[in-house]
C-alpha cells in the first residue's frame, strides 16, 4: 500500500472561516461601523453568552488565556513566595502566570492514563506556604476535580482551573468550572473556541471575585475617571468579542464533530500497538487533542509529517525540565509519569472542519507505518 501524499493540517482556520464567513464578516463590519473598539456592547454580549454556555454566574473577558491565569492569581491575592500546586505537563503559561504573580509553581506528577494532575499526590506537597491548586484540563480531558476540591477545603486553599483547552468539557454531567473559585479560558486561534487574535476569559460563581476581576482588568475603574484600586489593562478587544460571539454559536456543533472523530480514531486504531486516550466514566471531554502514546513516537511523528499530516506533541518537554525554570531547581525524577508521557505522546489532527476523507488518510497512513 502506497498512499498518495496529501496535506492534512492539525487545525484549519481557513476552512472554518469559510464555513461561517458571512456571519463573521457581518460582525466585523458592525464593529467597524459603530467604532466601539473597547469594551461596550460586543464585550457584554459575548460575556453574557459565554457565561450561559458555561452555566456560570459571571464571565469576564480578558486579553488572553495567560492574562486570565495571571489576573486570577492577583484577584486571589497571591503574595511573593506563595506556593501554587500545578502540573508539569501543560503549556508554559500555566506556570508562567504563577511566577509572574510572584508565586512558586509546585509541580505534582500526573496520572498515567488521564495525563492530568493526580489528586493522590497533592497532599504530600502541601506546606504552610501553599495558597492554591491550579489543575489543567489537558487535551480537553476534564481533571478529576472533586478530590481536588476536597483537599482544598481541608487545607483552606483556593482552586483555579486552567480550562484553556476545554471549552464545553463536562465533569460528572456538569460543565467544568462549577465548584472552583475561578476558571480560565484561552481563545487563542487554535483552541476549540478561538478568536482571530489573542483573547481569554475567566468564569466564576463568586460575585465578589467577579467584581474584582471586572475592576482590575480595566485600570481599577468604578467610573471613567475614578479608580478605586490599582488595576491594569487586561481587556478583551471588542472586535474579538464580536467574532467570538459568532463562533460560540457554532462551538457545540464543532465539539460534537471532534467527539465523532475521536470515536473513529479509537475504533480504527484499536488493533495497533499504541496506547489510545483513556476517558473515565465521569468525563465528557471536548477533544482539544486526540493523543496516542508509543515508544517509537519520534519515528512515527517524522513519518506522518513527511506524509503531509499535521501532528503535534503536547508537550515534548515538561515544565520541570524547561530552562526558564532552571533557577527553581526541580528534580525531573520527581515527575516520572509526566516525563514518560512527554517522550511517548503524539497528537493527531482533530478539529471542527476535518473532513472524513482527511481522517481516513491519517488512519491509513498510521496503519501503513505499522505494516
Ligand atoms: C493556550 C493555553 C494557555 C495560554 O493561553 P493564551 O491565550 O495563549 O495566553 C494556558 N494554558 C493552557 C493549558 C493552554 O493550552
Amino acid at each position: 500500500m502506497n498512499l498518495k501524499i496529501r496535506e492534512v493540517p492539525s487545525v484549519n482556520l481557513k476552512t472554518e472561516y469559510e464555513e461561517i464567513k458571512q456571519e463573521i464578516d457581518e460582525a466585523i463590519t458592525r464593529v467597524l461601523n459603530n467604532t466601539s473598539f473597547i469594551l461596550g456592547k460586543e464585550v457584554k454580549n459575548f460575556e453574557e453568552s459565554f457565561k450561559n454556555f458555561c452555566e456560570s454566574k459571571f464571565a469576564i473577558g480578558v486579553g488572553s488565556g495567560t492574562d486570565a491565569l495571571y489576573l486570577s492569581l492577583l484577584i486571589l491575592g497571591t503574595q511573593p513566595g506563595d506556593e501554587i500546586i500545578t502540573t508539569p505537563l501543560t503549556f508554559i503559561a500555566t506556570a508562567e502566570a504563577i511566577t509572574f504573580a510572584g508565586g512558586i509553581p509546585v509541580f505534582v506528577d500526573v496520572d498515567s492514563k488521564t495525563h492530568n494532575l493526580d489528586p493522590n499526590l497533592i497532599e504530600e506537597k502541601i506546606t504552610n506556604k501553599t495558597k492554591a491548586i491550579l489543575p489543567v484540563h489537558l487535551h480537553g480531558q476534564p481533571v478529576d476535580l472533586d478530590p481536588i476540591i476536597d483537599i482544598a477545603k481541608t487545607h483552606d486553599l483556593q482552586v483555579i482551573e486552567d480550562a484553556a483547552q476545554a471549552h464545553g468539557s463536562y465533569y460528572k454531567k456538569e460543565p467544568i468550572g462549577k465548584n472552583s473559585d475561578l476558571t480560565c479560558f484561552s481563545f487563542y486561534p487554535g483552541k476549540n473556541l478561538g478568536a482571530y487574535g489573542d483573547a481569554g476569559a475567566i468564569i466564576t460563581n463568586n460575585e465578589e471575585l467577579a467584581q474584582k476581576a471586572f475592576m482590575i482588568r480595566n485600570h481599577g475603574r468604578i467610573d471613567k475617571y475614578l479608580h478605586e484600586i490599582i488595576g491594569y489593562n487586561f481587556r478583551i478587544d471588542s472586535l474579538q468579542a464580536a467574532i467570538l460571539s459568532v463562533k460560540l454559536s457554532h462551538l457545540t456543533k464543532w465539539n460534537r464533530k471532534r467527539k465523532k472523530q475521536a470515536s473513529i480514531y479509537t475504533s480504527e486504531l484499536s488493533d495497533l500497538p499504541l496506547e489510545l486516550p483513556f476517558v473515565p466514566e465521569w468525563a465528557d471531554p471536548v477533544w482539544h487533542h486526540y493523543t496516542i502514546k508509543l515508544e517509537q513516537r519520534d519515528e512515527l511523528h517524522t513519518f506522518l509529517k513527511t506524509r503531509g499530516i499535521g501532528v503535534g506533541i503536547h508537550y515534548p518537554i515538561t515544565l520541570s525540565s524547561q530552562p526558564a525554570f532552571a533557577e527553581l531547581n526541580y528534580n525531573t525524577q520527581d515527575f516520572p509519569i509526566a516525563e514518560n508521557i512527554s517522550k511517548r505522546i503524539l497528537s493527531l489532527p482533530i478539529h471542527g472542519t476535518l473532513k472524513s476523507s482527511e481522517q481516513e488518510y491519517v488512519i491509513d497512513t498510521i496503519k501503513e507505518y505499522f505494516n
